[in-house]
């Protein structure tokens, strides 16, 4: 029986083995961007190095698989969490006794209905403790498979996103694979690699050595024979345009959900969604704030005192906006329902909010220097003195 290789999952990931599962994590999350399938198209590597990460992160980022993977060394679903650590504590007593040779149980009958090994001393104890690791039933080896979801941010310029339209983009997805239907494979069966026929591979558990059933083929010692066009996997990448449809007043992160759009699942298992999250353009002239549409606004120092209307843009074209008499520069005036039409509530929409900049005259001539003298000694108001009233 072949050893089935170890693997290093935390080396892997690249976290120490004290990590948390928030560090564990982290690191897979930064990984997985950068190995994912979709990032690297056609790149066989990374979608090799993406498996092995996954595999890693599926492993340690559960609670109760890595408890399983630190005591052994390796992962199986065939091994109970709580017998596993009944042994790790047998271990552990047994080395206290000094005994150094790592105990080999390959070969070793587990069933309840074989006898304790005659004359093995502790082996009775061992027996029992080992009996209940493995469960008996094999789980199938390759049952539906639900298919994962997909993300694509899809920008959108600022007109469309208020005004609505339809937005393209390409999308790399799996889908099942056209020439085994999602099988994986082709029929007929060969040899397993991984256990050479035997059905079962040997598992160094720390200081102990067992057998469980090869997780390849499921302990059969047969594998059914790749499908050549998607390599066994039962999907395929392929790239495919998508056209929809952007709702009027869309909002910038907003997430919209395509059911079934995403990977296709293995062997009947259901497809998953395709998600697109929306990134809205900017305007150099108006910024959005929700459904609201605010813009900072120039007017002259005589709009501003003594009060005027004035053409203001605004998203829909030219509108009239009437600035008050004494209006102050940071000033806001609210033009009601002059925003964005609600994308989720019909009919309503959102506001203009207009900033007032108030715009100092550069004086270049001495007839309008002479005008400003004389109002100045007309308002000798100090607009400092609330402030130094509070100093
Ligand atoms: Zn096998
Ligand atoms: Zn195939």
């Amino acid at each position: 029986m072949p050893p089935t290789q170890h693997k290093d999952y935390y080396a892997t990931i690249g976290v120490k083995k004290t990590a948390t599962s928030d560090e564990i994590r982290k690191a897979f999350r930064k990984l997985a961007r950068k190995y994912h399938p979709d990032v690297n198209p056609g790149d066989k590597k990374a979608e090799e190095k993406f498996k092995e990460i996954s595999e890693a992160n599926d492993i340690l980022s559960d609670e109760k698989k890595r408890k399983i993977y630190d005591q052994f060394g390796f992962y199986s679903d065939q091994i109970d969490p709580a017998a596993a650590e009944a042994a790790a504590r047998a271990g552990a007593a047994q080395g206290a006794h000094g005994q150094g040779v790592p105990f080999d149980f390959g070969g070793f009958d587990f069933s309840e209905e074989a006898q304790p090994g005659s004359g093995g001393g502790g082996w009775g104890s061992f027996r029992d403790v080992f009996s209940g690791m493995f469960s008996r039933e094999r789980q199938a080896a390759h049952g539906p498979q639900a298919g994962t979801d997909l993300e694509y941010q899809v920008n959108v310029d600022f007109w469309t996103a208020i005004r609505g339209g339809t937005a393209r983009l390409e999308i790399q997805r799996q889908e099942v694979c056209p020439t085994c239907h999602g099988k994986a494979s082709t029929g007929g069966s060969q040899t397993c690699p991984e256990c050479h026929g035997s059905g079962q591979v040997t598992q160094m558990g720390g200081r102990m050595k067992f057998n469980i059933a090869c997780p390849r083929c499921g302990g059969t010692g047969k594998v059914q024979n790749a499908c050549p066009t998607c390599h066994g996997e039962g999907t395929v990448y392929k790239t495919e345009p998508l056209e929809f449809r952007i709702k009027p007043g869309t909002r910038d992160g907003q997430r919209i959900r395509l059911a079934g759009k995403g990977n296709a699942g293995v062997n009947g298992g259901a497809p998953g969604d395709l998600y697109l999250i929306i990134r809205t353009g900017t305007h150099p002239v108006f910024t959005r704030q929700g459904d609201d549409i605010l813009i900072t606004l120039p007017v002259t120092v005589s709009e501003a005192a003594l009060g005027s209307r004035i053409e203001v843009p605004t998203i829909d074209g030219r509108a009239q906006l009437r600035i008050p008499p004494g209006t102050q520069s940071g000033q806001k005036l609210r033009m009601r329902e002059r925003g964005v039409p609600s994308a989720t509530r019909e009919g309503m929409r959102g506001d203009q909010i207009v900033t007032v900049e108030v715009s100092v005259p550069q004086v270049r001539d001495e007839r309008s220097r002479e005008i400003l003298r004389e109002f100045a000694k007309l308002n000798p108001d100090d607009p400092r003195e609330a402030i130094w009233a509070k100093v």
